[in-house]
């Protein structure tokens, strides 16, 4: 059975401030949560102690990035069994900021990948287009080359540590979505891809990111291969993203 997640990346964003504040909605509000979505934190990674509280059933804390080595002297770096340690249990890879903006590449992804499964963690594989790449009509293409590359380094009983969000790079920070057919139609694609690399791929989520809102979540959220979605400028209003929490669907096909 998939899991239905919905994940909140502040990026750079936040203070301890705004820990304490949404630390406090969301644990007043959890209990409300019935449809069966898990809940994931993902503060920069020096607030993942604070906001480690919450962690439960329905809530779970994550770090934006790992490094691609074991440990060592990488200054500035966090390694995957420090995330782990401090009690994280997912990490986001290959988000675009980090392709765009720190030359992460497919094989970069892959390292990455490797360290959080050797840890027991769970890898949020972040795959998406960019516009000149969508209307040349490369869409498809390109991230199913991402996800192969990116996950080039899983087998066996590891894919149970995937989750892959799309997230197409037009769509992230804009207040532009993918149309929620389009988001349907590239995550059966992407399903796809999975189950020719071997892969479980019916029991592996998948989660739409960009500019996913309360007031558009559920539309984008009904598609049958939508477990979830990754969000970022909305997770940082506690009242929003416990809403777009609240959209995932509780029959979803899982
Ligand atoms: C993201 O950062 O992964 C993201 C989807 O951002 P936003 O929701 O702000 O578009």
């Amino acid at each position: 059975m998939r899991r239905k997640i919905v994940a909140g990346n502040w990026k750079m964003n936040g203070s301890q401030g705004l820990v304490e504040d949404l630390v406090g909605y969301v644990r007043s509000q959890v209990s409300s949560l019935d449809n069966g979505v898990e809940a994931v934190i993902i503060p920069p990674a020096l607030y993942v102690r604070d906001v480690q509280s919450l962690a439960g059933e329905q809530v779970a804390v994550g770090v934006q990035n790992v490094a691609r080595w074991e440990a060592g002297a990488y200054t500035g770096e966090v390694s995957a069994a420090m995330a782990r340690d401090c009690g994280c249990r997912y990490s986001l890879v290959g988000h675009s900021e980090r392709r765009q903006l720190f030359g992460e590449t497919d094989a970069v992804v892959a390292e990455k990948v490797v360290q959080l499964l050797s840890q027991d963690l769970i890898a949020i594989v972040c795959v998406g287009e960019t516009l000149a790449e969508r209307e040349a009509g490369q869409a498809q293409e390109v991230v199913a080359a991402q996800v192969k590359k990116g996950l080039a380094g899983v087998s066996g009983s590891a894919w149970r540590n995937i989750v892959v969000a799309y997230e197409p790079v037009w769509a992230i920070g804009t207040g532009k979505t993918a149309t929620a057919d389009d988001a349907q139609t590239m995550h059966r694609s992407i399903r796809d891809v999975l189950e020719a690399l071997g892969a479980p791929a019916d029991e592996i989520s998948l989660l739409y990111g960009g500019s996913v809102k309360a007031d558009n979540a559920a539309a984008l959220f009904a598609g049958p291969d939508v477990d979830g979605g990754l969000i970022g400028g909305a997770s940082l209003v506690a009242k929003d993203f416990m809403s777009i929490c609240q959209a995932m669907p509780a029959d979803a096909e899982s």
